[in-house]
């Protein structure tokens, strides 16, 4: 898991963490699936600590209103290790009499109480580290070492190596051989307590990335910040007001425990009388250190006023240590912080407890407690360093101009360098988009451009009518529908005109007074006009907006549909008229048939019944063939061909 890391849900965007980023590590990227290289698309974008580039000086960490940064807790590991019945020591910097409100040695105690099997304090590695950086500038000074260069930098601060080493590397040749405290302790500490774990605790992101070192590995096996120290004695239930004193274990320095500010190598190397000399110097402050590096750096050189410097100190928070990125929020400022250490250091040399009240004379610390003055080779006081600037594609000229184009910057002026980006200039960012680092969207003047002339082109495309008024009733702004609906012309000057000269402007008067929303249809019969209109009140902007839509064609399409009904109906029932009539008609001529069909039928079957028609029983072919040769013969019943004869006769 990387030291430093966003939380991406947290995290909204506000590129704070970019702009105070002193280094630019921080890429932004569209979230998943919500790219589509459109700046309207309304894509989230996330800011990534990127590892290869990051200094780890924890100013993300800072601002970010979200807490949206992340430092990679450690504590998990160290409470396994105790568990686990492993032998663990606690090596804690100087500045934690600065982090804490409480009396520095009750934190002693309470750390002592977490199951640490000693607890010693930073300042013996840095007082060893002082002495070794005097040694190493006098031999530099006297010609007798050739590596580093004058100026010597030296730092205890991680960030400033790593500063060294990503962005300025050629400056490295000035930089000390010689570890930072920290190394130097947990090398001491190894040494004093074979097998044991050492454990740093301090105010310092990149101590958690130095520790893991290829150069100083071994030294040190976890480093906790000083806010994981608070957060595992809140769990515990210790509380440091009601902590039982306790002093450190092991040597007990006099001024190291001044490293933590901004010259405290320097006064601990006994350096200080010669700081009027101009031969040291001490600086702290991003700005600062990398002011001065970039100048090392640089062709032109170190002005003169800094040419006579030996020896240089750098920690690259302001004032030191004691402002480090990881203290508990306690609201104290990093003066209050300073004055907590220096009025600790100055009890412990008059021999009182340090405590913030002016301390108490606690008893010398015991037989096994002050081992005395670790021994350390020298040797086990050195270090190397490495180029670590990250590989960067350099774009031309041309694609820089292209990339600008991208979000409307093709004139000098066009380039605002305003800055929100987070980047310093258009160019930069220009660049840094093309790096993978940023995208060419983020940029707010670019995107409010773009959001207002979109807005501008929806309203004037907009087929209804809108109008905007403020609290006089004054017209702030009309688009070219509402102008139409009302018979005004294309040219006419709209802005400032009284709503009331053109229509009623009760409701919009309603509106504000009222705060509500009013959907209504309102008719102007001397234009022939039906509107929907929907009129509200825009909240802060304190201005009412009407939205019309024009009812008329629907209206009319209505009436015609109403009219073509009431004709089709009419229609309809002429039509059923006449058919009624008709079938009557028919109805009664077919009564007439029937009633005759019937006369002659019900005859017939009479005859039938009386037998007078036997004939008829027969097969209708015989029946012809007999009737033909009577016919023929003149044979036959007489009396039935009359019949016959008859009831043909009959129908
Ligand atoms: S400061 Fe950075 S991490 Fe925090 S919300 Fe803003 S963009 Fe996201
Ligand atoms: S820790 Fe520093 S260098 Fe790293 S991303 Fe944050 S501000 Fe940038």
């Amino acid at each position: 898991m990387p030291v430093l890391s966003t939380i991406e849900a947290k995290c909204k965007d506000c590129y704070k963490c970019l702009r105070a980023c002193p280094v630019k590590a921080i890429r932004f990227r569209a979230g998943d699936g919500t790219s589509d290289g459109s700046p309207l698309a309304g894509r989230a974008l996330h800011a990534e600590v990127v590892e290869e580039r990051c200094i780890l000086d924890g100013a993300c960490l800072r601002v970010c209103p979200q807490g949206a940064k992340r430092v990679r807790p450690d504590v998990g590991r160290v409470k396994g290790w105790l568990e686990s019945g492993e032998k663990v020591v606690a090596s804690v910097a100087p500045s934690f009499a600065a982090a804490f409100p409480e009396e520095p040695l009750k934190v002693v105690g309470a750390v002592r109480s977490l199951g640490f099997a000693a607890v010693e304090q930073t300042a013996v590695g840095a007082e060893l580290v002082a002495e070794a950086v005097r040694e190493e500038c006098r031999a530099v000074s006297s010609g007798s070492c050739r590596r580093p260069v004058l100026p010597v930098i030296t730092t205890a601060c991680p960030v400033v190596v790593n500063l060294m080493e990503m962005v300025y590397p050629d400056t490295l040749r000035h930089a000390s051989a010689v570890v930072s405290p920290m190394v130097a302790h947990g090398r001491a500490l190894k040494r004093a307590h074979p097998g044991a774990r050492v454990v740093f605790i301090g105010p310092c992101v990149a101590k958690k990335h130095e520790a893991e070192r290829e150069e100083v590995t071994g030294a040190v096996d976890a480093v906790l910040t000083f806010v994981e120290l608070w957060d595992w004695l809140a769990d515990e239930g210790v509380s440091l007001a009601e902590a039982e004193p306790s002093d450190f274990d092991g040597y007990r320095p006099e001024t190291a425990p001044l490293f933590p500010v901004e010259g405290g190598m320097l006064r601990t190397a006994s350096l200080p009388s010669d700081l009027v000399s101009g031969e040291w110097l001490a600086l702290s402050g991003m700005d600062d250190c990398r002011e001065f590096l970039a100048a090392l750096s640089g062709g032109g050189g170190l002005p003169e006023e800094l040419r006579g410097v030996r020896l240089v100190e750098m920690l690259a928070c302001r004032g030191g240590c004691v402002a480090g990125p990881v203290m508990p929020d306690d609201g104290s400022t990093p003066a209050v912080r300073r004055q907590r250490l220096l009025r600790f250091v100055e009890t412990r040399r008059r021999g009182t407890g340090g405590g913030a009240g002016g301390g108490r004379v606690l008893p010398e610390p015991a037989g096994e407690r002050v081992r005395g003055r670790p021994r350390l080779e020298p040797a086990d006081l050195t270090r190397t360093y490495r180029d670590r600037r990250p590989e960067l594609k350099m774009p031309t000229e041309k694609e820089v101009r292209e990339i600008l184009a991208r979000v409307g910057k093709t004139k000098p002026e066009d380039e605002l360098d305003c800055g929100v980006c987070g980047y310093p200039s258009c160019r930069e960012k220009a660049i840094a988009t093309y790096q993978g680092m940023a995208e060419s969207d983020m940029c707010m003047p670019y995107m409010r451009e773009m959001a207002e002339s979109m807005s501008h082109l929806v309203v004037a495309a907009s087929p209804y009518g809108m109008v905007v008024v403020n609290a006089g009733l004054d017209i702030i702004e009309a688009n070219q529908a509402f102008r139409k609906m009302f018979g005004l012309g294309e040219e006419a000057d709209l802005a400032g005109r009284r709503l009331s000269d053109i229509i009623d402007d009760t409701l919009f008067r309603k509106a504000f007074e009222e705060r509500t929303v009013t959907e209504t249809e309102v008719s102007y019969p001397e234009r022939g006009l039906l509107t929907q209109q929907t009129i509200f009140h825009l909240g802060k902007r304190d201005a009412v907006v009407g939205i019309f839509i024009d009812l008329t064609p629907a209206a009319r399409q209505r009436e015609e549909f109403e009219r073509l009904r009431d004709e089709t109906v009419e229609r309809a029932r002429e039509v059923i008229a006449k058919q009624m009539s008709v079938a009557q008609e028919i109805a009664g001529l077919l009564g007439e048939t029937s009633a005759e069909t019937k006369v002659i039928l019900t005859k017939l079957i009479d005859l039938m019944k009386k037998g007078e028609v036997g004939a008829l029983d027969r097969p209708s072919g015989r029946r012809g063939r007999d009737a033909d040769r009577e016919r023929a013969g003149g044979g036959g019943s007489g009396a039935g061909a009359e019949a016959l004869d008859g009831t043909k006769g009959g129908l």
